[in-house]
């Protein structure tokens, strides 16, 4: 069961409560370079990000927020290191949310100032605790990177805001450790309601960070643990949206994307099912629909072995079958495979869409 958590908006976002789990992102780009910037957000926005997140690093950056926004449809986070003054910037620049520690603000009257401009504005904070940057004195008083020193550091954080009448506040609590982060964010889960944005950090290139992220994230959000993801990749961040709904639905919890059911294949498959797998991913990737997908290596157990597929085609030698819910529709020859079954997975797609 779902942990309960109290709803905070960003933008017209809800995260938490029974808001579907948001999947978010966050540009890689210069945020001062502002065509730079709204191409990729539009990128994410077309693969259905539903929040980005940007780095202020100076005032140029906090004032590019306004023309970004003029130009994109989802709530943006300004995410903002130490300096009060940035985050000021970025509120005043239409920022949906804010990204910073209030702990490293510094002096108190920064603080209620970014809080009291926060709190005009509608806006959340999100804390987020890394265990790279713990401060020295958790370390000290800890002895070491631990679970209980990444939930204390949320909690003096938390305890700041809350002591300014604050609760717009998301909180997460990353590492590029999974078992650190699972230990983590079961410990805040049972001490807070507030909502959690989890992910794992620093998690590697492509391949590496989508093991450590799949199984990091996938585990929290079987546990209920979780009202928005991101997947950390060093990669183009478009593949941190894929990434993300490509688990919400292995896990049932979101139905957005097709999935691809594709065999090992074996001694028995007489084409290069890998090469024609591999084009159907790429075409269907990024197509929105919950369908479901087979490319099989053989003609004699695939249909049956991709019976819960909505369309598939298995291979043959020469040829390929063209089957829908393991039932055989069309001999195609093999040359053809590929672009016979877009055109069916289109056509599944017309029909459902005019059904409406
Ligand atoms: Fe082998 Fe055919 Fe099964 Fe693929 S579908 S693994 S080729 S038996």
């Amino acid at each position: 069961m779902r942990r309960k958590s109290r709803v905070v908006w960003v933008g017209k976002v809800g995260v938490g409560g029974d808001n579907p789990v948001v999947v978010q992102s966050m540009t890689n780009t210069d945020t001062r370079n502002v065509p730079a910037t709204v191409e990729q957000v539009r990128r994410l926005e077309q693969a259905g990000c539903e929040i980005i997140r940007v780095a202020v690093l100076d005032e140029e950056a906090a004032a590019a927020i306004k023309k970004i926004k003029q130009s994109i449809s989802i709530p943006l986070i300004a995410d903002i290191h130490f300096d009060y003054r940035l985050a000021l910037k970025s509120i005043a620049a239409g920022a949906d949310g804010l990204r910073i520690n209030p702990g490293n603000i510094g002096d108190k009257h920064k603080v209620a100032e970014v809080v009291a401009a926060c709190r005009d504005q509608r806006i959340p904070i999100r804390i987020g605790v890394n265990s790279g940057s713990l401060d020295k004195r958790m370390l000290e008083r800890f002895g070491s990177v631990c679970k209980e020193a990444m939930v204390e550091s949320a909690m003096e954080n938390i305890m700041v805001l809350e002591d300014m009448g604050f609760r717009d506040i998301k909180v997460s609590l990353k590492s590029s450790s999974v078992l650190l982060s699972l230990d983590a964010y079961r410990l805040i889960a049972e001490k807070v309601d507030y909502p959690l944005h989890i992910g794992i950090t620093e998690a590697g290139t492509k391949d590496r960070a989508l093991i450590k992220s799949s199984l990091g994230i996938g585990m929290l959000l079987y546990e209920g643990i979780g009202d928005t993801v991101r997947f950390s990749l060093t990669a183009d961040p478009v593949e941190e949206v894929w990434a993300a709904y490509e688990l919400l639905r292995v896990l049932e919890i979101r139905q957005r994307g097709m999935e691809l059911i594709s065999c090992p294949t074996c001694g028995r498959c007489e084409i290069d099912l890998i090469k024609l797998a591999e084009q159907v991913d790429g075409t269907i990737r990024s197509w929105p629909e919950p369908l479901k997908v087979a490319v099989m290596g053989c003609v004699v157990n695939g249909p049956g072995e991709a019976r819960e597929a909505d369309i598939g085609i298995a291979g043959g030698r020469g040829f390929g079958l063209l089957f829908r819910k393991g039932e055989i529709v069309k001999k195609v020859p093999e040359a053809e495979m590929l672009d016979e079954l877009l055109k069916e997975i289109e056509a599944i797609k017309q029909k459902s869409s005019s059904e409406g």
